[in-house]
């Protein structure tokens, strides 16, 4: 005889992946119960997201109508930014009420404000109540990494979300992290006329990014006036008169700065807390929770996805990783995660996009005669031109046989560009196929067109084709 549990599936976490992995196992026909502990309502990281891109984008907006000034339209000196931050938040609340349990249950998913314990392999415990099913799927996320630094407290010092609370935008900030939420924060502010100072405890920013791109990025936001310190330490922050003195160490050195606000993008850790993982044997280290590639852990009822599972914190892979684990734990399909590399995007304005290897890594990975490192700048696109955006430059890393393993891409758009290259990959389309597929005129689609097409011309055989092929395609030696 079949036991007989109170659901198919208990989720918990209504952020990206636990949102996207309740929606497909309803949609499954299952019986599904989705547990948060702040009611999905604002908590999930994907309203910060919707946060911190809007708030580049006006940046964006802004750092663009200054090019207009030759032709006589100019941006007005002072930008009033409460109303920006009141628009900000009027999307993320109208963005969080998609997703609000009450929709939910409207597509008949049940749900349960608390926090979620887990019990046994087949039951969680949420306050006085106790809930069976059949599989179980943990994701719940990361939660900010609070550094141990004296005065960290002050109500001076804020993280990411509370940014967006305040009623207008500090005039100088220390942001301390130069990582990837840290320096888009810095882009954007220094827009907005906020004086910003960057701490990163590293040599250098983005060190596991592309050298060449991070030296790009590194010239576009310094231009804008933000310092970046790098191989700082930061010892202690006071309050004086409203103000923070944040008392630092660089290079040995004793240094201090006075700012209004401190932002702290110090990174952030798996929320594994009191999730009863220990008690119910499930294996999770530093990084989260173990899974195999088809997100199954040690306990082959639970499944686990999303930041929860580290490494690399993203909503597409946190929302791709839901799905997956929905169709594991409810069917027999057992479909793998193909990938295991970076794929994201910041705004930096413009965008530092990139998915796969960097060219160090594949080097490590692979021989040098086995890779081909394709190099352009933006100015060699026409849509650049027609949109006064000739900053950057795209470097595509393929295997000698056009096969993609990498793109590192700065520049307007490159988040679209890379997107199509990741797709391309997944798909098993060759780098050098790419200069033969439409692709709309003008767009920045043409970044790629001249690398793409000279990756063709390399795996031609014939000599002759090479030399004509060559004669007439303009490219930067690399
Ligand atoms: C400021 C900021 C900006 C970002 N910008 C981007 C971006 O531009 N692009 C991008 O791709 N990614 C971005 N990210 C990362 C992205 O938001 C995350 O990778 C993604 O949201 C992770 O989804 P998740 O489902 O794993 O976890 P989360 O969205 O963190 O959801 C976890 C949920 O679990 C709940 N929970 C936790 N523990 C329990 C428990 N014991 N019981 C019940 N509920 C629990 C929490 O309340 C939360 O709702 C950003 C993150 C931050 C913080």
């Amino acid at each position: 005889m079949s036991i007989k549990y109170d659901y198919d599936v208990i989720i918990i976490g209504a952020g990206a992946s636990g949102l996207v992995a309740s929606v497909h196992s309803r949609g499954m026909g299952k019986k599904v119960l989705l547990i948060d502990k702040s009611s999905g309502k604002n908590s999930s990281k994907i309203i910060n997201d919707i946060q911190l891109k809007s708030f580049n984008k006006y940046a964006e907006d802004v750092e663009k109508s200054r090019i207009l000034s030759p032709l006589g339209i100019t941006t007005p000196q002072k930008i009033t930014t409460d109303a920006l931050l009141a628009t900000i938040r009027e999307k993320a609340e109208m963005l969080s009420k998609f997703s609000s349990f009450t929709e939910l249950n409207k597509l008949g998913i049940d749900t349960h404000s608390g926090k979620a314990r887990i019990q046994s392999e087949h039951s969680v415990k949420s306050g006085t109540k106790e809930y069976s099913a059949r599989k179980i799927i943990i994701a719940a996320g990361t939660q900010p990494m609070i550094p141990a630094i004296p005065g960290i407290e002050s109500s001076l010092v804020i993280t990411p979300s509370k940014l967006f609370s305040l009623t207008t935008i500090p005039k100088s900030i220390c942001i301390i992290g130069g990582g990837t939420a840290g320096l888009q924060f810095a882009s954007s502010l220094s827009v907005f006329g906020t004086k910003v100072v960057v701490l990163e405890t590293e040599e250098k920013i983005l060190r596991r990014e592309d050298n060449e791109v991070v030296e790009i990025a590194e010239k576009i936001i310094t231009s804008r006036g933000v310092q970046l310190i790098t191989n700082a330490s930061v010892e202690k922050i006071e309050e004086q008169n409203d103000k923070c003195n944040v008392h630092f160490i660089q290079d040995g050195k004793k240094r201090k700065l006075t700012v209004e606000n401190v932002l702290l993008t110090t990174g952030r850790i798996p929320a594994l807390d009191k999730l009863g993982l220990d008690e119910s044997g499930i294996a999770y280290n530093n990084r989260g929770i173990s899974v195999n590639k088809f997100l199954q852990t040690s306990v082959p009822s639970i499944y686990a996805c999303g930041d929860i599972t580290g490494p690399y914190y993203t909503t597409n892979r946190a929302e791709t990783q839901g799905t997956i684990a929905a169709i594991n734990a409810l069917t027999n399909r057992n479909q793998a995660i193909k990938y295991s590399e970076p794929f994201w995007s910041l705004s930096l304005i413009p965008d530092l996009s990139r998915f796969g290897l960097t060219e160090k890594e594949a080097l490590a990975r692979y021989s040098t005669f086995s890779i081909r490192t394709f190099k352009i700048p933006y100015k060699y696109s026409m849509n650049s031109v027609v949109r006064d955006s000739s900053e950057g430059f795209a470097k595509i890393i393929c295997k000698n046989n056009g096969t993609i393993i990498g793109a590192h891409i700065i520049g307007e758009n490159s988040a679209e560009l890379v997107t199509r290259l990741h797709q391309a990959q997944q798909n098993g389309t060759n780098f050098s196929n790419l200069s033969f597929l439409d692709a709309i005129f003008p767009s920045y689609s043409d970044v790629l067109a001249k690398p793409s097409l000279k990756s063709y011309v390399e795996q031609q055989s014939n000599s002759l084709v090479r030399g004509i092929f060559q004669a007439i395609i303009p490219h930067k030696k690399n």
